[in-house]
């Protein structure tokens, strides 16, 4: 079981042990704001590690597939009892490894506390149909039957938030799990699972192993023993699991890259807007993959808005997020900083205006960390490469436009379909974008980002392979449908045959 006080060394969890990887190796985990500051030491482990964990898994799932689901449900209920309590804590070690400001990890835990909930209380409902049979003294009903073993595999910028949108629902439909956490936090997915362990999941039921991508999910992708595989991520990495899940037909999930958008239209209340832009834009410095990285705006209020806009993004305070007065955080690493400085290149050459930022922070102590000015670009064309690719940065391109069916092909001209909002008081304009946006969530009035765990989550395109997380959407990707007819006539009933007269 799980021990009270976590070292700086961390094993993986297998079997209801915390145990040392097979290779002996170690991945770093330093703060991003600081890079002098070690967070942890996590296992590099092997596919050996990660077979075991599918073992353990497998083994386990019998016993935990037949465990009730409101039993189920109450070890999740006390999960999300610890983790409130802890909350504050694991929000300070999230900002420790991955740098958003502690407003937004405090929501990171929050999110994962809902999700944990949430999932408790489909303990008790996960409910099937029961309907009438076309055939006398027959019953016809439909149940959830979970899948098996489940692999995920997830990415950094929601270390907590994301790993339970996989793990509740997946536990609460009966499948038994292993997760790789992202290289650059392992540490806050650490702590879920440590609370889960606290609260009562028997050995086997979920594991952990860290490592790279390319070992640990590769082997999780491969082996014969995982039925189920849920991955978040960029799309180029989606390509390779999909593929890799292809032939054995492994239920696969995948949640992508997204290049979202806010229309402003000249009827919005641009104040109100430009908080959005500026929320949607910086949170998490840019490193959501809802942020909103474009802004298209009607030309009547272009020039208003814009100027509006970069002299707040001036004012934002970049540093440290453990200190209160920050607004925001650095680049999770230096290969991203490296990224936005790129890309902020590409768009001084396609012809964009820097209206705000630009440039690598480096003054002081900030030079021991991945930070960056938040970065506006004004006057774009929508087919620059900085309006089309996903940057993951501090980077907001802004794009003119005359009507509102050009700001639908501006946002629908892109290869995501994952979140869009629109800023108008004109009902005609917010029902025809909601109706007409090519993504999977949209937002009126309000930024691109602020999902809520009850609905469902997820993009089109290539953000996204026709699932959804979170809600109740999310128990039809981690259970499977059963049909059960139940004939008590004695006698042989030939559906479509003996009711056709
Ligand atoms: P990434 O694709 O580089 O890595 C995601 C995970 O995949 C990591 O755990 C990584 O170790 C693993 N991985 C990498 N190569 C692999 C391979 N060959 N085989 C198996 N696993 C492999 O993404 P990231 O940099 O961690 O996260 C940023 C990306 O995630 C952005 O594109 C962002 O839009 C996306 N994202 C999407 C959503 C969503 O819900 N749509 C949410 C958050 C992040």
């Amino acid at each position: 079981m799980a021990t009270a006080v976590m070292p700086k060394v961390f094993k993986n969890y297998i079997n209801g042990e915390w145990v040392e990887a097979r290779s002996g190796k170690a991945i770093e985990n330093r703060n991003p704001a600081d890079s002098n500051e070690l967070v942890g030491m996590f296992p590099a482990s092997s596919a050996e590690d990660a077979n075991a964990a599918i073992d353990a898994a497998a083994n386990a799932f019998e016993k935990w597939r037949l465990t009730p689901a409101p039993k189920r449900g109450e070890i999740l209920y006390r999960a999300a009892e610890i983790l409130t309590e802890r909350k504050e804590d694991f929000a300070q070690d999230m900002t420790r490894e991955m740098g958003k400001v502690l407003a937004e990890t405090r929501g990171d835990v929050q999110e994962a506390i809902d999700m944990t909930y949430l999932m408790a209380g489909e303990g008790r409902r996960q409910f099937g149909q029961t309907t009438p049979s076309e055939l006398p003294n027959k019953f016809a009903m439909s149940v959830r039957t979970p899948v098996g073993v489940n692999g995920f595999i997830t990415p950094w910028n929601f270390p907590m938030a994301i790993p339970s949108w996989k793990i509740m629902p997946a536990l609460i439909c009966g499948n038994t799990v292993v997760i790789k956490p992202a290289e650059d936090t392992p540490l806050s997915t650490y702590n879920l699972i440590h609370v889960l362990a606290e609260a009562g999941l028997p050995p086997g039921v979920l594991n952990i192993v860290s490592g790279k991508g390319t070992v640990v999910g590769k082997a999780i992708l491969e082996s014969k023993g995982t039925q189920l595989i849920s991955f978040t991520g960029s799309t180029e990495v989606g390509r390779i699991i999909s593929e890799a899940c292809a032939p054995t037909f492994k239920k696969c999930h995948l949640e992508m890259g997204g290049k979202n958008i806010i229309i402003v239209m000249d009827d919005a209340n641009l104040d109100l807007a430009v908080d959005g832009a500026i929320w949607g834009g910086f949170g998490t410095s840019g490193q959501r993959c809802t942020a909103a990285s474009r802004v298209a705006v009607q030309k009547k209020v272009y020039g208003e808005f814009v100027t509006k806009f970069a002299e707040r993004a001036k004012a934002l305070r970049v540093g440290n997020g453990l200190n209160a007065a920050t607004d925001m955080g650095p680049c999770i690493n230096e290969q991203q900083l490296k990224t936005v400085m790129s890309y902020v290149e590409i768009g001084k050459n396609e012809g964009a205006k820097l209206a705000a930022g630009g440039h690598r922070l480096q003054d002081g102590d900030m030079a021991r960390g991945w930070f960056h000015e938040p970065t506006i670009f004004s006057d774009c064309d929508a087919k620059m490469r900085i309006c089309q690719e996903e940057i993951f940065g501090p980077v907001v391109s802004v794009i003119p436009f005359d009507t509102l069916d050009d700001a639908l092909a501006i946002a629908n001209g892109v290869q995501y379909g994952l979140s869009a909002a629109i800023y108008t008081r004109n009902v005609n304009n917010a029902f025809r974008a909601q109706r007409d946006l090519q993504t999977g969530i949209v937002y009126v009035n309000a930024p691109t980002i602020g999902a809520e765990t009850h609905l469902p989550f997820g993009g089109i395109k290539n953000t996204g392979n026709g699932h959804r997380e979170s809600g109740e959407a999310a128990l039809d990707f981690y259970s499977e449908w059963k049909t059960i007819y139940i004939d008590y006539s004695d006698r042989l009933q030939r559906a479509q045959i003996d009711n056709a007269d």
